[in-house]
C-alpha cells in the first residue's frame, strides 16, 4: 500500500513538474513573438504598430509630448550609388544614430522606408534641441564608403486633447516644409 502511494505521488509530480516546464516555455515564446511584432526587423527599432500603440496610450493622457518626423534627404541616391544593400546598411548606421541621440524616455521608431519617427517627453523647445543635435550629428557622421547623409526633420508638440492622426500629420507637413526649405534641416509646426 505504502509504497504504491509513493508511486503514485512521484508520478504525479513528474507529470505536473513536466507540464508547469512546458508552460513557462511556451509563455516565453508568446512573449518573444509579440516583442517581434513591434520590432523593425532591419534595425531594431520600434515599428509602426508599436508606435501607433504608444502614442495611443498618451493620447489618454495629457502630459506635454513632442513628435519628431524624420526623413532621409534623397535616399534614392544613396540606393542608386551603393544598391539596395547599401542602402539598407546606411538605414541600419542612421537608426543607430537615432537611438543613440535620444535619452531612455524618448520612443524610437522607423515608420517607413526611410522615415523615422521619434516620440519624446518635454516642450517643444525641448524638441526642438534634441532634432537639431540629431540634425547635426548625422550631418557630420560618416557612414560606409565616405558616404555621408542629411535628415530633414518635422517636429510637432500635441495640442490640448489633441489625437494622433492630426498630431502625426502636423508632424508630417512641417517635415515637408523642412524639405522645402532645402533639406538638411528641423522645422516646427505651428
Ligand atoms: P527626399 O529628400 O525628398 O526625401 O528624397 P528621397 O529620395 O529620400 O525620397 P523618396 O521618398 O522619393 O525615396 C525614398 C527611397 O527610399 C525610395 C526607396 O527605394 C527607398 N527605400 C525605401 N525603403 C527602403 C529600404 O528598406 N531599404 C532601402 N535600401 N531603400 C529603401
Ligand atoms: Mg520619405
Ligand atoms: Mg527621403
Amino acid at each position: 500500500g505504502g509504497h504504491q502511494s509513493m508511486l503514485i505521488v512521484g508520478a504525479l509530480f513528474i507529470v505536473c513538474s513536466t507540464m508547469s516546464f512546458y508552460a513557462v516555455v511556451h509563455d516565453e515564446q508568446k512573449n518573444e513573438i509579440a516583442e517581434r511584432a513591434r520590432r523593425d526587423p532591419l534595425t531594431g527599432l520600434f515599428n509602426r504598430r508599436a508606435f501607433f500603440e504608444l502614442a495611443e496610450k498618451l493620447e489618454a493622457q495629457n502630459a506635454a509630448f513632442a513628435i519628431l518626423m524624420i526623413d532621409i534627404d534623397h535616399f534614392k541616391s544613396i540606393n542608386d550609388n551603393h544598391g539596395h544593400l547599401g542602402g539598407d546598411r546606411v538605414l541600419v548606421h542612421a537608426a543607430r544614430l537615432i537611438q543613440g541621440a535620444f535619452r531612455t524616455d524618448d520612443i524610437a521608431c522607423r515608420y517607413g522606408g526611410e522615415e523615422f519617427v521619434v516620440l519624446t517627453p518635454g516642450s517643444a523647445q525641448d524638441a526642438a534641441a534634441l532634432a537639431e543635435r540629431l540634425r547635426s550629428d548625422v550631418e557630420h557622421t560618416q557612414l560606409i564608403r565616405e558616404t555621408k547623409i542629411t535628415v530633414s526633420i518635422g517636429i510637432a508638440s500635441r495640442g490640448l486633447h489633441e489625437n494622433v492622426h492630426d498630431w502625426m500629420h502636423r508632424a508630417d507637413d512641417a517635415m515637408y516644409q523642412a524639405k522645402q526649405q532645402g533639406r538638411n534641416r528641423c522645422c516646427t509646426a505651428p
